[in-house]
């Protein structure tokens, strides 16, 4: 089996030799556990964080460690009850081609769509978006949010839900094809390309025209640039869902930002919520997620776009990219 480990911790974006493939033999089950061939891997960005040694949310990897992840795969051996030889599974695999996993840490699928899909839309990010928006965004008809990241599988599920609550849903994503995604497929009222703006000030302006009533939620996926020009069009009493600040992930960009004094202000005077969450404490809504959204996803109301990268060789390549927006969809690496 192989598995790609941490050779190092990064300083900064992670590059190639930050990790190792290692090559060794397959493990056997032990009683109560199950031997899965993964088939599909999710790359996510709190991995980046994992890979640093700061006390966070969840245990670093350390060094000559597999990387975290979760992964899709077929159960080659078992010594659990429940599961035999053929059935789907999706569980923390990590970044491996094989796993033994006890069977509590395992979530059976049942087939019906792509297993993938337990990664993206249906697995942890999409339950992000669905916990996320109804709890802390509390979204109301004709109020108006906006999102960054608006393609990948969280925002995208977050402007899907909010615009089918009635609301107006402004995307931000890097570059014209990502815009036209966003209002093409996943139905944005309007998109707007971060990389076209160089500053701040700018993307303001731009957002402003899209948004004339101001903003109610602004759900935070990225931090940097786009925070500091979203805050001063917030309305009163608006919700900020604090979900993922990647522009700040690895220390970078970092100096673009000093506002502290004016956001604290911001949210001092226009009353606004501001809810920092981990998706971690919400998995015992992941039934209720599932029998929300599972079935608009068969019935093709809820859109997805996956990116799929071929061999677990080529995670760290994808995964390096997908940190600079690389990607268009959610983040997958077929093995
Ligand atoms: P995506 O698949 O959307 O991938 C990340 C995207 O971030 C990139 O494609 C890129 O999109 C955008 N991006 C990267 N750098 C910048 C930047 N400097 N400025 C603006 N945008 C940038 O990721 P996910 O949907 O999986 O995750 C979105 C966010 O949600 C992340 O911050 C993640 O950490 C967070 N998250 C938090 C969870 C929680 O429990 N709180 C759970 C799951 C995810 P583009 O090219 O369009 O700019």
């Amino acid at each position: 089996m192989s598995r790609i480990t941490l050779a190092r911790r990064p300083s900064g974006a992670p590059v190639p030799d930050d990790f190792k493939l290692v090559t060794e033999a397959r493990p056997e089950p032990a009683e109560g556990e199950v031997l899965i061939e993964v088939t599909h891997l999710s790359l996510d960005p709190y991995m980046r964080g994992r890979m640093d040694d700061a006390k966070s949310y969840a245990p670093s990897v350390d060094i000559g460690g597999t990387m975290t992840g979760q992964g899709v795969g077929r159960v080659i051996a078992s010594k659990a009850d429940g599961f035999t030889k053929g059935d789907m599974v999706t569980g923390m695999t990590g970044w491996a081609s094989h796993a033994c996993l006890p069977a509590s840490e395992l979530h059976k699928l049942d087939g019906t769509l792509p297993p993938s899909t337990a990664l993206g839309v249906l697995g942890m990010p999409g339950l992000t978006g669905w916990v996320g928006l109804h709890r802390f965004g509390q979204p109301k008809a004709g109020e108006t949010l906006v999102v960054a990241a608006a393609t990948g599988p969280v925002g995208s599920m977050v402007g899907q839900l909010a615009k089918a609550v009635g609301l107006r849903t402004v995307a931000i994503a890097g570059g014209p094809e990502k815009c036209a995604l966003a209002t093409d497929t996943f139905g944005f009222d309007a998109a707007i390309d971060h990389r076209a703006h160089d500053d701040a000030r700018s993307l303001r302006k731009t957002i402003a025209e899209a948004a004339p009533d101001g903003v109610d939620i602004y759900w935070e996926n990225v931090g940097g640039k786009v925070l500091d020009a979203v805050m001063p069009l917030m309305n009163v009493h608006g919700r900020i869902p604090v979900c993922g600040m990647i522009a700040w992930y690895g220390g970078a960009n970092v100096e673009d930002t000093n506002q502290l004094p004016a956001m604290w202000r911001s949210i001092l005077v226009k009353r606004l919520q501001v809810s920092g969450f981990i998706i971690f404490d919400h998995w015992d809504q992941y039934p209720a997620f599932l029998a929300d959204v599972g079935p608009k996803v068969a019935a093709g109301e809820i859109a997805y776009l996956e990116d799929v990268a071929e061999g677990l060789e080529n995670a760290p390549y994808a995964f390096i990219a997908m940190l600079k927006g690389g990607n268009t969809g959610k983040q997958i690496v077929k093995l």
